[in-house]
């Protein structure tokens, strides 16, 4: 393998072992969890783990239980090479791949569920989503414990919820939350934008354009929910018939709708471009 390329691991086992010693040595772990396929929006979240820790551990994981059945589990981007060539350029030290019988071969009984939090925007649309992410990020923490793990604000409501079982399990670890990498044009860079046709990546950022509009009409005044929605709902409609799975304002910590908006809100919105989903969102603060 040429020089400056992560080692790359393949069971839990193995990877435990090649953090012991950094690990007594009281050396900084930071883990980037990632369901591969890697672009600049994960290349970020490395690179600020290798700034701030010793030990930069990435997972490409495609996780099963994270996606329903009707989902695109099977027709999700895999692409370890070309991953494993940016986790080098990045500095990254080590990438666990495992297959899915190293994570879940002995029949696992038990998930991870944070109740509340999972009720809203994507929970509902995504049954048992939010159980798979926790479930396996739990795992991963307790595989390399970590002493940082970097996240994403383009996946908002895993942040709340992920931090929230950090809380409530006393896990020792710090979710650091990165910012939003986006295109030229706005659109938030996902692995799934690869299954975008050129013409409907072109329509694509029309979920950045309303969730901006939405923030100026809040920045301007607007004070309701549904207002706000409606505004942003339209701005959809005229990019193209796609179906709407979210476009909402609700409390950034708890995730619950608010009337009238106030203190920092998440203005989230959810589309459906051809089989694609798209999430992105962004933050308001409202004096
Ligand atoms: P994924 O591979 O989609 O599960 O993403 C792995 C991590 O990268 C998650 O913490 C995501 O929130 C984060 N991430 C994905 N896309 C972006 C982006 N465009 N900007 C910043 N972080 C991102």
């Amino acid at each position: 393998m040429p020089a400056g390329q992560p080692i790359l691991i393949r069971t839990i086992a193995e990877m435990r072992q090649a953090l012991k010693a950094g690990r007594y040595a009281g050396r900084r772990i930071g883990l980037v969890a990632t369901l591969g396929a890697l672009h600049d929006g994960h290349a970020s979240l490395l690179r600020r783990a290798r700034r701030e820790c010793d030990i930069v551990v990435a997972s490409v994981y495609v996780n099963p239980t994270q996606f329903g059945p009707n989902e695109t589990f099977a027709k999700y981007p895999r692409r370890l090479q070309l991953d494993l060539e940016v986790c080098g350029r990045e500095g990254v030290d080590f990438v666990f791949a495992p297959a899915d019988a190293e994570m879940y071969g002995g029949g696992s009984l038990t998930t991870i569920h944070v109740a509340r939090l999972t009720d809203r925007l994507c929970g509902p649309i995504r049954p048992g989503h939010f159980d798979g992410v926790c479930t396996v990020v739990a795992k991963f923490f307790n595989i390399f414990q970590p002493n940082l793990a970097y996240f994403g604000q383009k996946d908002a409501q895993q942040i709340v919820v992920l931090q929230r079982m950090v809380a409530d399990l006393n896990l020792p670890i710090e979710i650091v939350v990165c910012p939003t990498i986006r295109e030229p044009d706005g659109l938030a860079m996902a692995s799934r934008n690869a299954c975008l046709d050129p013409c409907q990546l072109q329509q694509a950022p029309c979920l950045y354009r309303a969730l901006q509009t939405g923030r100026d009409a809040i920045e301007k005044g607007a004070r309701t929910s549904e207002g706000v929605a409606a505004i942003m709902r339209e701005v959809v409609a005229a990019a193209g018939p796609f179906a709407i799975d979210y476009l909402e304002t609700v409390d950034a910590r708890t995730l619950e709708p608010m009337d009238p908006l106030c203190g920092t809100v998440l203005v989230a919105g959810a589309i459906r471009i051809g089989t694609v989903r798209l999430i992105d969102n962004l933050v308001v603060e409202v004096a």
